[in-house]
């Protein structure tokens, strides 16, 4: 743990196998801790989204994604963070047999604040932020005035090519931030 200081960080999540939704919700529900060294303060609509590089003779086997993004606020530093993460997509029964395969739960620690770094197993901010429709349309609807720590505005990269050529449909489908005992 981080001495007690929370910091805000962003969780890239998706879904392409079984109930989608509830395999969101649950990753919502399992990161928000009973000791509250993670607490979830805000998720963004769910969107829908093809496979990455599918052609159309893939589409029975890769399914489309759920994607969303949840904000954290976080009393873990980002190792053990993504730590917890692994942990989650382990109980949601993830296999990694194949690498871009469907898979029930993949969580991306996409953004934790005050930290850039480049390791083999954690790369800050994530480094398909800024190129994927399926990370940057949640992650801009739930904080469109977010800037980047070397100045890019999520905002700005909305209108670009890279963006606009992907589909991701926002869906009425909704995830709820779980509440705490005492709050409800
Ligand atoms: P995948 O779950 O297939 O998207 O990839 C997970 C791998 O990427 C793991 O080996 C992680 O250690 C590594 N990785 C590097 N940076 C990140 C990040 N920001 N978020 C999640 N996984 C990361």
């Amino acid at each position: 743990m981080n001495c007690g200081e929370r910091k805000t960080a962003y969780i890239g999540m998706g879904s392409s196998l079984g109930n989608r939704l509830q395999f969101l919700q649950n990753a919502l529900c399992s990161m928000h801790r009973s000791d509250q060294s993670i607490q979830v303060t805000g998720v963004s609509p769910v969107y829908e989204t093809p496979h990455m590089g599918l052609t159309p003779e893939d589409s029975e086997r890769y399914p489309p994604h759920f994607n969303a993004v949840a904000r954290i606020s976080s009393l873990l530093a980002p190792r053990q963070l993504l730590a917890e993460l692994q942990l989650a997509e382990e109980k949601a029964g993830r296999q990694r047999e194949q690498k871009w395969g469907p898979r029930t739960l993949d969580l991306d620690l996409l953004l934790y604040e005050g930290v850039q770094m480049h390791a083999p197993e954690l790369t800050l901010p994530h480094p398909g932020l800024l190129q994927r429709a399926f990370v940057l349309l949640p992650l801009a609807a739930l904080e469109p005035k977010l800037i980047l720590p070397d100045g890019a505005r999520l905002e700005e990269w909305l209108h670009k090519p890279i963006i606009k050529k992907q589909q991701a449909v926002q869906t009425r489908q909704q995830l709820h931030i779980p509440q705490y005992a005492e709050e409800m």
